[in-house]
């Protein structure tokens, strides 16, 4: 890969300090309470979840790994609110996200989480600048001024000259790297990512994981499942391991 990432028009200091004092308002950027998921289809039920107790307070990384089939992916998305438990309490950011309609969920789900995915999931009609402009709708904000946003975020991740793009003329790591500029849109303190690195060459899952890392640096809370030990490795992180659904840290 030969562009690097590009910090220069990024005022790091700025962020952390914002970030600081909105972490410490904050309790539980999440905190699962006895969270069992179970699906149905006919007469059948799978157990993704059961009874999963997961406390995680604001800027802490947070590396989750098991085998496939383990819940992984089931966790992450009712820790983001994109799906729901069959049992137990889901708290975002000091909300309790379950006693809300869909409506009022989708709009914390764009404020306060950003989802970084396995396939990275751009909308393929949508150019890079545009998927990265589209969690941005709900701002008030003139257009120019979100266009402008949304392009410091591109540079942000090494890629303003790609802007124009669409996902299918893009490598596979750059899809992932504008996905991380469209996860930090609304500048969420929660990022939640799905195997980031699973389907990426090794320089590119390197700068994925330096940008994870930096996300968390600045004071977001990043909550990863992945099988990727570099990641695991993340100075600071707390490991957990998934099986049948259980979850466990590792000490
Ligand atoms: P992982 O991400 O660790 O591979 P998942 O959370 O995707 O695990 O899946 C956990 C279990 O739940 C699996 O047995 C899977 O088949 C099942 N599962 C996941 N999503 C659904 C769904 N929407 N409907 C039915 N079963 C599902
Ligand atoms: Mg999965």
């Amino acid at each position: 890969m030969s562009e690097g990432i590009d910090n220069s028009e990024y005022s790091i200091d700025e962020l952390t300090e914002a970030d600081v004092e909105e972490s410490e308002e904050v309790r539980y950027a999440v905190r699962l309470t006895d969270v069992s998921r179970v699906y149905s289809i006919g007469n059948r039920t799978i157990t993704a979840l059961q009874h999963v107790n997961l406390t995680v307070r604001p800027g802490e990384f947070v590396v989750v790994n098991g085998p496939s089939g383990s819940g992984k992916t089931t966790l992450l998305n009712v820790i983001g609110a994109i799906d729901y438990p069959t049992e137990g309490r889901v708290i975002l950011m000091d909300v309790p996200i379950g006693d809300y309609d869909e409506s009022f969920r989708a709009t914390f789900r764009l404020t306060y989480t950003g989802f970084i995915f396995q396939s990275y999931n751009l909308i393929s009609t949508l150019t890079a600048l545009e998927n990265v402009m589209f969690p941005m709708q709900l701002s008030d904000d003139p257009p120019a001024e979100v266009r402008e946003r949304a392009l410091a975020l591109l540079e942000r991740v090494g890629l303003a000259e790609r802007r124009d793009h669409l996902p299918w003329q893009l490598s596979s790591g750059e899809q992932q790297r504008v996905a991380i500029a469209r996860a930090m849109a609304n500048d969420p303190p929660v990022i939640l990512a799905d195997e980031p690195t699973a389907n990426l060459d090794e320089s590119s899952a390197e700068i994925v994981r330096r940008l994870l890392r930096e996300l968390n640096e600045q004071g977001k809370t990043v909550i990863v499942m992945t099988h990727d030990e570099l990641i695991a490795r993340t100075p600071g992180a707390r490991r957990f391991h998934m099986s049948n659904g259980v979850l466990t840290e590792i000490e």
